[in-house]
């Protein structure tokens, strides 16, 4: 397998303070760990470019993106939900992180790889087509899969989220839409608090309660994605990658192992050589206690690149 790490200084460049849980040591951790072992030196590492304004108002109309670029303050914060902070430069951060994403699906769909992870921040999943929530600017994931249909043509991608929190930010964009499959897995009741009833044939919610851990996990991804993804027959995937899920992730009640990510990872690879080339583009969403996260990025990509 040849796989591609794809990522951009710059996504450093937004930081909502030390105490935030979602600030750029996150990055820092998962590459030391990936360096330490040797397993950077197995991928073909890439910089992200910065995403254009054709390929992002795709999915965020032109309007909510300006009203974003207003709010962004010179100094200090506008604060967009709870925890959701605009700072100075967010939106630079934001636009190399969809820029990977974009640069993805490039790599991927011109068959220069078989399968990337994009190591990026702010996350995505959160961002509803016009509202900002969750740490999430921009939809990293949604503006792949839009990229691969539009600009590859591709009538059939699944999005695959396996964060704790539900990719409400992702339904909301692709509900209704039969091009885009969307499975995820998460704890409920939880943040966000919405989309938790799928009323469309294409999104499949699977709630897991806090406490859960990998035989649930396991279980429901067997049950409900497999069926869905071998009846859908993705031309691409695009995992929303989150791991907070994790045992000690502080943010959420459910108890992943590592090994669950490397488990997930697998199962995964092998939907898409059954059905789209082995195509696989990874993007990082949640995952907060940094030993945890750069551990199971760790496995998840051990997979990735057939370890
Ligand atoms: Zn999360």
């Amino acid at each position: 397998m040849i796989t591609s790490f794809i990522t951009h200084p710059d996504c450093a460049l937004h930081d909502m303070g030390p105490w935030h849980p979602e600030n750029p040591h996150r990055l820092t951790a998962i590459i030391d760990r990936l360096k330490l072992t040797g397993l950077m030196q197995e991928l073909m590492q890439y910089k992200a470019r910065p995403i254009t304004d054709e390929q992002l108002f795709r999915v965020h109309p032109k309007a909510h993106i300006r009203s974003l670029q207003l709010s962004q303050p010179e100094q200090g914060f506008t604060p967009l939900e709870d925890e959701t902070l605009l700072g100075p430069q967010s939106l630079d951060a934001a636009s190399v992180a969809a820029g990977a994403a974009i640069r993805a699906i490039d790599q991927v769909m011109k068959n220069q790889t078989d399968n990337v992870f994009c190591a990026v921040r702010p996350p995505g999943h959160h961002a509803e087509r016009v509202e900002s929530m969750g740490f999430c600017f921009y939809n990293n994931a949604a503006i792949a899969a839009v990229h691969a249909i539009e600009t590859f043509g591709l009538e059939r991608v699944a999005i695959l989220d396996f964060d704790v929190h539900q990719g409400n930010g992702t339904i909301d964009i692709f509900r209704n839409d039969p091009r885009v499959l969307v499975c995820s897995t998460f704890q409920h009741p939880f943040y966000p608090w919405r989309y938790a009833e799928s009323q469309w044939d294409n999104i499949i919610n699977c709630p897991l309660v806090a406490g859960d851990g990998s035989q649930q996990f396991r279980a429901l991804v067997e049950q409900r994605w497999l069926t869905a993804l071998d009846s859908f027959k993705p031309q691409l995937i695009i995992a929303s990658a989150g791991f907070d899920a994790h045992r000690e992730d502080p943010m959420g009640e459910l108890n992943l192992e590592d090994d669950d990510y490397y488990w997930v990872t697998q199962l995964l690879m092998d939907v898409a050589r059954r059905h789209c080339n082995g195509h696989l583009v990874s993007i990082l969403e949640g995952g907060y206690e940094l030993s945890s996260l750069s551990r199971s990025v760790h496995r998840h990509i051990e997979a990735l690149v057939g370890l």
